[in-house]
C-alpha cells in the first residue's frame, strides 16, 4: 500500500505516461513539471506547473488511466498524495459537490481525447454514480421544495411545555419547528434538520421560529399568569454564528414586546467550532439578558472545556440519557455525573423526554429542577397549548 512519501526527478524524466493506470497525484514540493498530450509521434505541450501545484489529481477521483503525460523540466521534488488520503474527505463531501467534481473531470477528460484526436469515451455510469446522481437530485431537491415550502410560510413551531418538577407548573415551553404540507401532514424536522442546516435556508428557517414564538410568547405569559414564563428556541450553528443573528433577534423581540430574560436559546456544543467568535456572541446574548441552555451535552464531540467557557444559564439531558437510565448503570452515572457538574457551574437543569413515572421520579429524586416529555405533553401547536391546565394532574 502506497504511504506517504516524496519522489525525486532529475530533469527530463517522464513522470508518467498517458494512459498508465495511476492511483496517485503529486504535489510539486520544488522544481517544475510539463504536462502533455501524446499524439503519434507529437507532443501537445498542456501546461508548466510549479511549486505547490497539483497533478495526475484526476486518477484520485476514479480510477481511469491517465490523459496525458508528464515529464519533469529541471530536477523536482514532488509530494506523492495517495488515493486512501483523499478517498475519505472525497465521500465525506456533499453530494452535489461530489456530482460536480466528476463532472468537470469527465469534461476535462474529453477535452483531452479531443486533443488527442480520439472518439469520446461514452459517459456509461457504473452503479456507483448511478447512486451519487441520485443522491444530489434527492438533495437538491429537498432542498428546493424546502425553499419553496419557506416562501409559502408552510413552516410554524409546535410548543412542548416545560414543568417545573418541584410544583408540577408549565414554566415555559420549547418552540420546535415543522412543515405543514399541503395534503395536511405534519412532518417533524428528522427528514430535513439537516438539509436546512447544510444549506442557508436555515436562516430563513430559524429566523420564522424566532419571529413566529415570540409573537405568541405574549398570549403564552398571560394564559400562565407567570412573568418568568419562557420560550426556548432551537438555534443551529450557522444560525447563530451569522453575523446579524443578535441584531435580528433584538428586531424580532421589539416587535414583539418581549423581554429577552423570557427567551432561552437552545444551542449545543457545535457553535463552539467558530471559536471566539461564537463567545462573544455568547457573552453579548448574555449581557442583553437572554437565557442559554446548552442541548444535546454528552451525545456528540462534548468537551467539558467548552461547558466551562459557555456563559450559560442552563444545561438539558439529552433524551438518550432519559431513556436508558434506568435501565443501565453506566447511564445513570453520566446522569448523575452530568447533574453534579451542573451544580457546581451553577447550571438549571431540564430533563428531556420523560416517558415514564419511573423516569419522572428518578429525576425529581436526584433534584432536577424541570422536565419535559411524552408523560406530560407532546409538542402541539399554539391553540392547543393556551388550553393547557398550569398544573399537570398529579402522577
Ligand atoms: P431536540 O432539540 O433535542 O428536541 C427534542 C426532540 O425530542 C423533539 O423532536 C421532541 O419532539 C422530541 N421529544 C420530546 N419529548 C419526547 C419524548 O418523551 N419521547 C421522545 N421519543 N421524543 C421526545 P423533534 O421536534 O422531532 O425535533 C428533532 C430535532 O430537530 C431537535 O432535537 C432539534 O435538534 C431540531 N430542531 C427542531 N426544531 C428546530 C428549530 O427550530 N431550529 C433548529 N435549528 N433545530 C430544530
Ligand atoms: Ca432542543
Ligand atoms: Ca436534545
Amino acid at each position: 500500500m502506497a504511504t506517504h512519501h516524496k519522489k525525486t526527478f532529475a530533469a527530463n524524466e517522464i513522470i508518467f505516461r498517458q494512459g498508465d493506470l495511476g492511483d496517485c497525484a503529486y504535489l510539486i514540493e520544488s522544481g517544475r513539471v510539463s504536462v502533455f498530450i501524446e499524439k503519434g509521434n507529437e507532443e501537445i505541450p498542456l501546461k508548466i506547473l510549479g511549486e505547490g501545484e497539483v497533478f495526475g489529481e484526476m486518477s484520485l477521483i476514479d480510477s481511469i488511466p491517465r490523459s496525458a503525460s508528464c515529464r519533469s523540466v529541471d530536477r523536482c521534488s514532488l509530494i506523492v498524495v495517495t488515493k486512501d488520503q483523499l478517498i475519505d474527505r472525497i465521500k465525506s463531501a456533499d453530494p452535489v459537490v461530489r456530482l460536480l467534481m466528476k463532472a468537470l473531470l469527465e469534461r476535462l477528460r474529453d477535452q483531452n481525447a479531443i486533443l488527442r484526436n480520439e472518439a469520446l469515451a461514452p459517459s456509461l455510469p457504473g452503479d456507483q454514480s448511478v447512486f451519487e446522481k441520485q443522491e444530489a437530485l434527492q438533495k437538491m431537491s429537498l432542498e428546493n421544495r424546502l425553499a419553496s415550502a419557506l416562501d409559502e410560510d408552510e413552516f410554524t413551531p409546535y410548543y412542548q411545555p416545560i414543568y417545573s418538577l418541584k410544583t408540577k407548573n408549565i414554566v415555559g415551553c420549547e418552540a420546535l419547528i415543522r412543515w405543514l404540507g399541503k395534503d395536511g401532514k405534519i412532518i417533524s424536522p428528522a427528514s430535513y434538520i439537516d438539509a436546512l442546516e447544510d444549506s442557508s435556508l436555515i436562516l430563513q428557517a430559524g429566523q420564522m421560529m424566532i419571529d413566529k414564538s415570540l409573537r405568541d410568547l405574549p398570549d403564552l405569559i398571560s394564559q400562565f399568569k407567570n412573568s418568568d414564563f419562557f420560550v426556548s428556541i432551537n438555534v443551529g450553528g450557522r444560525q447563530f454564528s451569522h453575523p446579524d443573528f443578535l441584531a435580528k433577534l433584538e428586531e424580532s423581540r421589539n416587535r414583539a414586546q418581549v423581554s429577552s430574560h423570557q427567551i432561552k436559546l437552545e444551542l449545543t456544543e457545535r457553535i463552539m467550532m467558530n471559536g471566539p467568535l461564537a463567545l462573544a456572541t455568547l457573552r453579548e446574548c448574555r449581557l442583553k439578558g437572554y437565557k442559554l441552555a446548552l442541548d444535546d451535552f454528552g451525545t456528540g464531540f462534548s468537551s467539558l472545556q467548552y461547558l466551562t467557557q459557555m456563559p450559560l444559564s442552563d444545561l438539558k439531558i439529552d433524551r438518550s440519557f432519559t431513556s436508558r437510565m434506568n435501565q443501565d448503570q453506566k447511564s445513570l452515572s453520566i446522569v448523575q455525573t452530568l447533574i453534579h457538574m451542573a451544580r457546581l457551574l451553577g447550571l438549571s437543569l431540564i430533563a428531556e423526554g420523560i416517558e415514564t413515572l419511573d423516569q419522572l421520579k428518578s429525576f425529581e429524586a436526584m433534584g432536577v429542577e424541570m422536565g419535559q416529555g411524552y408523560y406530560f405533553e407532546k409538542p402541539m401547536p399554539i391553540e392547543a397549548f393556551l388550553q393547557l391546565q398550569s398544573q399537570v394532574k398529579a402522577g
